[in-house]
């Protein structure tokens, strides 16, 4: 299968934004911090130069294809969901990234990032509602119960979890001494960072 193979910290230089590809590192670490220009030779004047409609559109395009970690076709595929839903076409697709089951498990912790997540759920560690999941993207719902597979807790990535302070978003509870996590709720606009603007997304995509 097809994958991303640029390096993480080069894509947020890219997007100009922290996207906290590589969990941890990106709290202590952070080579965005020291150096935010575009990745290049010629980065800090590319960074001056005035940004056209269409170029606005599409790194915001890529700044959340990026953050989720998926391919153009992949991404494609949600915003084609997202016309023929009744929901504005912008949120619905934002919402429907956000319940991907790898994004809930990395929402509660239980991977670093998005893509520790996603090799975790790939990996059949992950159960929802009792029942092992390993697609990274099935979509949760509402009432939803997600854990970490009962023989799989003692693994040191998961039993350091049950010291530690996780902060969910609201719309998720996670326990973490059983390692069981819950959808308390769909998640609402605000839940969403990264100074999302989803009409542009649209836009690029209607053209
Ligand atoms: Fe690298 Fe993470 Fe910082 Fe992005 S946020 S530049 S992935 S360390």
């Amino acid at each position: 299968m097809a994958k991303n193979t640029s390096p993480d910290c080069k894509q947020c230089r890219r997007e100009g934004v922290k996207l906290f590809l590589k969990g941890e590192r990106c709290l202590t670490k952070c080579s965005f911090d020291k150096r935010p220009t575009v990745p290049g030779q010629h980065g800090s004047s590319n960074m001056r130069k005035k940004v056209s409609e269409y170029g606005l559109q599409l790194r915001e395009k890529q700044k959340v294809r990026r953050a989720y970690g998926l391919l153009e076709k992949q991404f494609r595929i949600y915003y084609e969901k997202a016309v023929n839903s009744k929901e504005n076409t912008g949120w619905a697709m934002l919402k429907m990234l956000e319940l991907r089951l790898d994004n809930v498990v990395y929402r509660l912790g239980i991977g670093s990032s998005r893509m520790e997540a996603r090799q975790i759920v790939n990996h059949g560690h992950i159960t929802v509602n009792g029942k092992k999941v390993n697609i990274p993207s099935y979509q949760v719902k509402v009432g939803d119960v997600i854990a970490v597979k009962e023989n799989k807790q003692n693994l040191e990535m998961f039993s350091s979890l049950k010291d530690a302070k996780i902060n969910t978003p609201k719309w998720l509870e996670f326990n973490t001494k059983t390692l069981t996590g819950k959808v308390l709720a769909l998640p609402e606009r605000e839940d969403i960072d990264l100074g999302i603007q989803e009409h542009l997304i649209v836009e690029f995509y209607s053209r």
